[in-house]
């Protein structure tokens, strides 16, 4: 009898398994197999190709000519939000995603508009998203379109009419997660994750039937809560990680925003995860390295099972994300070709990985950095400078890079003919302070760490400083040699992706609003385009009928705008314009004017609260509000100053805001939603107050 039982459970293994048999891989459209091996001219998935290199073997445009090119056509957007999305061309037709993860199908040599979709994502999503109303792109397989909505949704579109073929809620929970990242594609299964490590977030990966959207598999980033048994024997070892915490009530983090790579080669899929949660470990006594956040981490693309890992920043209290793009390609190590991975995550470090192994091969600093005091040549295990432990010192540290990190999403490009990948690094330090007492909340950011405390003060020469040491560079960076063979100083961080060429050839567009083409030889500056806006994103190039384009989504924004405060406008105060600029040799296209920036003038009522009332609106400032409104109150472009805002100068103006919530009402709600689960109405007046001493002392300070 026991026996039987035991066939009969062992019989029931496959027939768990069948009901998650994918649908076969697509034979017609764009294949896997186009996938990998593009038609010369055509951009099919989100780094270009498999390997994330972003390099195009396109002449025609090249370092002899790139001086003739101008603009063969554009397309004003009518999302005025961040612009991160990477367009795709596939047989004529150029697929773009937009602010608010709306898809728009152009003819690739016109301009024409196709057909555009708009998901509608509840504008009150703003809330749960750390970074703007961002989408980095679509994915195309088959005769389909997938987009993943910022609310959670991912969406598979009719490539010939942009019609639902079908959409599914993939997020745990609507509240907590966000998606901005652009889907992959591999064998029949679109990979996409999720962010939140802000909030209250559990990191993933995981593979949706092209053809249904149903989940094919899941790898968590981070363990789930013990009790509940582990989902494979990966969970169980990063359980051992966390110290006492109870990490899983509030999710743990790492979550897997961006970088998704599948390496044909080892049929591995690579992803970087983000911060651990909360950044300050003592908020809910956290200790050890907390696994596997911020990390790479590599999967079988077919069955989601581990592969191996690699953490680059144990123990991470700095939001230092490894979310950004993992280039796979083949590079030359003491005179033999190597298959490896490379990865300039926020920490400021470069990464030489062996693909099929994850064996550390090798690291270079490419950006200023004091959180280590070095890093172990043989394991890639950084030593923790103890003073950057500010939750042990308990006291502040400004730490380099901070949390904007020295490259994030910011897409990077390698070039095989230079053996050099191109960089958009920042150099932006940022301070951290441990939040005293600190517990969770129903609504915000999750950090554990004490904005008040650390926020800019109203000092000019500290301001001055500031503003002085934050600023970017195009790094073209030698993997091998680990140094820099060029690079061209910027006047702020925050700039755009790059795209490499055959034609000796790199494009970036820049915080100061200008689309510049370098020679990827030398980097010297050969063309350059005023796009109005600064540019964040990273462009492509295509061929159609043997004549080259060059694409780029123009559109200033981003979590920088919004939450660094004195130095948000560091390169230019950059009014969003948000607008696909298409490029050929001889093209002749013209830009309307720009609008200029208007805003209202700092011009506040008179101080009338007490010093504790305004320590206490910064307290709540700083926790609630700073991160879409800036530090110090110091707003950037994309959501409203307050310290220029009508509402600050009546009680009941703000609380209508805060606590009712009227700009969620009406037929277009605005991103901003009632905090009553927070605050109180005094709570807001104190907040108010702080507002009001802010806005007299930046008055004072000549601030217009
Ligand atoms: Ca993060």
């Amino acid at each position: 009898m026991k026996r039987l039982r035991v066939i009969a459970l062992a019989a029931l293994i496959p027939l768990a398994a069948c009901g998650k048999q994918a649908s076969p891989p697509v034979t017609e459209g764009v294949t896997d197999a186009l996938i990998a091996n593009p038609p010369e001219g055509e951009w099919l998935t989100y780094g270009g190709s498999y390997n994330e290199q972003r390099f195009s073997p396109l002449t025609q445009i090249s370092d002899q000519n790139v001086g003739q090119l101008g603009l063969a056509w554009s397309h004003d957007l009518e999302t005025a939000r961040g612009q991160e999305a990477t367009p795709l061309m596939h047989d004529g037709v150029l697929y773009v995603s937009t602010a608010w993860s709306l898809v728009k199908a152009f003819d690739a040599r016109t301009g024409a508009l196709k057909w555009e979709y708009d998901p509608k994502v509840p504008r009150d999503t703003l809330v749960r998203a750390c970074c703007d109303a961002v989408n980095r792109g679509v994915a195309l397989y088959g005769d389909k379109v997938y987009v993943a909505a910022l609310d959670g949704r991912l969406i598979a579109l009719d490539q010939k009419t942009g019609k639902v073929v079908f959409e599914k809620v993939v997020v745990p929970d609507q509240q907590n997660y966000t998606i901005t990242g652009a889907p992959r594609v591999v064998k029949g299964k679109i990979l996409i994750g999720a962010g939140g490590a802000e909030y209250k977030a559990r990191g993933y990966l995981a593979a949706y039937d092209a053809q249904t959207g149903n989940e094919l598999w899941k790898f968590h980033t981070v363990p789930g809560n013990p009790a509940d048994g582990f989902e494979n024997k990966a969970m169980e070892e990063a359980a051992k990680t966390w110290g006492d915490s109870k990490w899983w009530e509030l999710g743990g983090g790492g979550t897997v925003w961006d970088s998704i790579t599948y390496d044909p080669a080892t049929n591995l899929v690579f992803f970087g995860t983000g911060n651990a949660e909360p950044w300050n470990p003592a908020a809910n006594g956290r200790a050890g390295d907390s696994l596997y956040t911020s990390s790479i981490v590599a999967v079988n693309a077919d069955t989601g099972e581990y592969a191996w890992h690699f953490q680059e920043t144990p123990e991470d209290r700095w939001d230092f994300d490894s979310d950004a793009q993992i280039t796979v390609g083949d590079i030359e190590i003491n005179g033999q070709s190597q298959h490896v991975v490379m990865h300039a995550p926020k920490n400021g470090y470069f990464y030489v990985l062996d693909a099929k192994t994850g064996q550390f091969l090798s690291a270079g600093s490419f950006a200023p950095q004091n959180w280590t005091t070095g890093i172990d040549a043989k394991t890639g295990r950084p030593t923790i400078n103890p003073e950057a432990m500010y939750e042990k010192t308990g006291k502040p540290f400004v730490v380099a890079p901070g949390a904007i990190g020295a490259h994030s999403w910011q897409p990077m490009s390698f070039s095989p003919k230079t053996g050099l990948m191109y960089i958009p690094a920042n150099q932006a330090a940022f301070p951290y302070a441990a939040a005293k007492d600190w517990t969770a909340s129903g609504i915000g950011f999750q950090t554990g760490t004490d904005g008040a405390a650390v926020a800019m003060p109203a000092d000019k020469t500290i301001r001055e400083g500031a503003r002085a040491a934050t600023t970017g560079a195009l790094l073209a960076w030698d993997p091998v040699k680990q140094k820099a063979a060029w690079s061209v100083p910027q006047t702020g961080p925050w700039n755009g992706g790059t795209l490499s060429t055959a034609g000796n050839l790199v494009f970036q567009g820049n915080a100061d609003g200008d689309f510049i083409a370098y020679a990827a030889d030398s980097g010297k500056k050969l063309w350059t385009f005023h796009a109005q806006t600064g540019v964040i994103a990273a462009p492509m190039t295509y061929s159609i009928d043997g004549e080259q384009y060059v694409a780029i989504l123009a559109g200033w924004g981003g979590v920088w705008d919004v939450a660094t405060g004195v130095v948000a406008d560091k390169s230019k105060a950059s009014r969003n314009i948000s607008r696909l600029l298409v490029f050929k040799i001889g093209g002749t296209g013209q830009l309307p004017p720009a609008p200029p920036l208007d805003r209202l003038p700092i011009d506040p009522p008179a101080f009338t609260g007490t010093p504790e009332q305004a320590a206490r609106g910064a307290n709540h400032f700083g926790r609630y509000c700073a991160v879409c409104h800036g530090d110090a109150a110091i707003g950037g472009t994309l959501n409203p100053d307050l310290r220029r805002s009508v509402y600050i100068n009546a009680p009941d103006g703000i609380r209508t805001v805060v606590i009712d919530g009227v700009l969620m009402q009406g037929e277009h709600p605005k991103g901003m939603v009632s905090f009553k689960s927070a605050l109180r109405p005094e709570d807001v007046e104190d907040i108010r107050q702080y507002l009001i001493k802010r806005a007299n002392e930046d008055k004072a300070l000549g601030d217009k």
